[in-house]
Order: C-alpha cells, then structure tokens, then sequence
C-alpha cells in the first residue's frame, strides 16, 4: 500500500485545547493535522500525507468549485472506557464512498487506503478526541476534482483529504424532541438523481427549506418523495423511523434515499431487540393520522451527527402535529442507549462495529 509521508504539526498547547473541548459544538473547531492524498489519472493514487492542518491551495478554475463534482463521508471516534479510541464502522464508510464515487464519476479509493488515512488522523490527534458524556471526534473524509479546466466532463486529478473536528451534541437542544418542517414547495431526491449518494449537490439543494424550516420555528426539514409528494423519504441530513407497537417502520431504499449506517445499524439493533423492522413506503397521511390517533408511538432520526433524535412534531404549511405529547418515548431511548453503549465502548458489541485505533 502507499506510504505516508508524515510533516508534523506544531500541536496547540494543552490548556488550549482543553479550553477548546470543554465547549466544541459541531464542525467549528478542528484538530492539529490533516490526511491528503492525490490522484491523476493513469497514474493512480499518490503522494499521501499527514500534514499540518491548513488552507488548501486551488487554482481558481478547479473543477469541484464550478460543476460540484465533490463528495464526502462522515463518521465518528468514541474515546473507549480503557482510554483508548474506537471508530464506529469505518468500513461501511469505505465501502459508501466508492459507490459515491462511481456516481458522481470519480476513482475509487482502495477500502484499506481510507481505513488507514481514519486511522492515521486519529491516531495523530487522539489528545484532539474528547472524552465527555455526548461528545466525540467527527471525522470527514472528502474528495474534490482538482483539474483546473472550465470544460464540462469528470476531471482527470482529485484530491482525497481527512480533517477531523471534535463534537459535542449535534441539536442544539440536546435530547429534547425536535420539531420537523415537512417541505412540500422542494424536493431533495429524484428517481435517477444523486440523492442515494453523499454529494455535496444535495446539500446545496436542501438549504433553502432548511432555511424555511428555520423561518416556521422548526429544527430540521423532511423532504418527500419527488414524484407523488405524498412518501416520506429523509430530512435533510438523517434517515426517519416510526414506531408502531413492537414494530419499527422505515422507508425502503430505492434510488433517492442516502443509506446511512445508522440506518442499517438501528434495523439491526431493533431487530436484535424483538421489533419487528419493517421497511416500507410511508406516506405524510399515514404519518399524520396515526400521530393523531395514537397509533403512533414514536418518530425519531438517525445519522452520525445526531446519532439518535426523537421528534416531537411535525408541521407543513397551514397544519401541525405531535407525536405522543412532543415526549421521548422508550423505544427512541432503548435504540440510542444500545447504539451509543456500543460506540462508547460501554456495552457489549455483537455485530463487531468498533474499530480500535
Ligand atoms: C449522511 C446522511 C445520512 C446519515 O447517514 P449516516 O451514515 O447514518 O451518518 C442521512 N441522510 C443524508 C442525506 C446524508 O447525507
């Protein structure tokens, strides 16, 4: 495999980056280095660093800041009770990169390339992971085209890079209920589009509801589906399920849903717990009727970010409602406890999801 070549930073004195972990926040502050590696056609992956964290120097006419050929991954590292630091299935990220990449018409990046750029960071930076209740150190793994050519087609060079920014919780709220504005003006997905994978197009797509969200006194924004306008698909940056008595329902992939590993995580812990998973088509109606009726015991989001968050009410244009009296219910808390026990290196891990770094 390549080999890094390590230019060391000069690493900010302790007291201030403790000063800097006791109040994080999220992707604001960031650690003492950074992983670069480079790519060029017929030649290959090359050239791969740790460095010192800082600017990067672009020609103006780099293809990612014009055509947003460009494309990310997010995962976390847990501080482990022994003081160790454990990554949370770093290989899924692996994995959900390349089938980024092949979308977006970008190269693959080898599987235990990525893997070692993670650990790397990580190891380089551990004194960067907090190790305060909620808290961890955010990783984000992206990849940039570099050709610096105004010509429409999928650049020639890119660059893969890893920064790291340590977390504190992602709503602002903590593990109060969030309440979610239903978009019925945009879309975030089409059938054929890139809404399976993690561009950052998509991102740029959904902040003007984002935006609306935060105009109607709501935290997040959920999008349906493009086509119909009536199913469920995701909010902006995390996947959705509803919990019905001993059931766990969720909408299926298909083509405009991000496949988060969260996701996939929940669906297996939940089934590990005795919920019957179901995934399936959910429409706005459903979701409002049994709120209504109480057929609906919870709804809650899953990402990296905010791991698990229970929401307590959704609003559209002109209508609102809430789920079980705006309060976390016990399903939301068992599935977070389970999740967050495994990450933290608290419980037992059946499925083998920490990485130990
Ligand atoms: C990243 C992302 C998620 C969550 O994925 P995780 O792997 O669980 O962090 C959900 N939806 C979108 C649109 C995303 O970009």
């Amino acid at each position: 495999m390549l080999d890094f070549a390590t230019v060391s930073a000069s690493r900010r004195p302790a007291a201030e980056r403790a000063a800097l972990l006791s109040d994080p926040g999220f992707g604001r502050v960031f650690t003492d280095h950074m992983v670069t590696i480079r790519y060029a056609d017929g030649k290959g992956w090359y050239d791969a660093r740790l460095e010192p964290f800082g600017p990067l120097s672009l020609s103006p006419a780099t293809a990612a800041l014009h055509y947003g050929q460009e494309i990310f991954e997010g995962l976390k590292a847990y501080a482990q009770p022994d003081g160790g630091v454990a990554l949370f299935r770093p290989e899924a990220n692996a994995r959900r990169l390349n089938v980024t990449a092949e979308r977006l018409a970008m190269p693959r990046l080898p599987e235990e390339l990525f893997l070692r750029a993670v650990e790397l960071l990580v190891d380089a930076d551990r004194d960067w992971v907090p190790a305060h209740d909620g808290q961890s150190l955010y990783l984000r793994p992206f990849m940039i085209a570099t050709d610096p050519f105004l010509g429409v087609r999928p650049s020639s060079e890119y660059l893969f890079a890893v920064i790291a920014s340590p977390a504190g919780s992602y709503f602002a709220g903590g593990a109060k209920p969030v309440t979610m504005w239903v978009s019925q003006e945009y879309s975030r997905a089409a059938p054929g589009g890139t809404g399976a994978v993690k561009t950052a197009a998509n991102y740029a797509a959904s902040l003007r509801a984002q935006e609306q969200a935060h105009e109607a006194g709501c935290d997040q924004v959920v999008f349906l589906d493009s086509v119909e306008r009536r199913y469920i698909e995701e909010s902006g940056s995390n996947n959705l399920f509803f919990v019905y008595d001993g059931e766990l329902v969720t909408p299926p992939l298909g083509g405009t849903i991000l496949p988060g590993v969260t996701r996939d995580s929940v669906l297996r812990l939940a089934g590990h717990q005795g919920l019957t998973v179901t995934e399936r088509p959910y429409t706005l109606q459903e979701w409002r009727d049994d709120a209504r009726s109480g057929a609906l015991k919870e709804t809650f989001a899953s990402g990296t970010g905010v791991v698990i968050s229970s929401i307590g009410t959704a609003r559209t244009a002109g209508d609102e409602f809430t789920i079980a009296g705006a309060v976390e219910g016990p399903v939301t808390a068992r599935i977070r406890d389970a999740l967050l026990g495994i990450q933290r290196g608290t419980a037992e891990d059946p499925f083998g999801w920490r990485h130990r770094v």
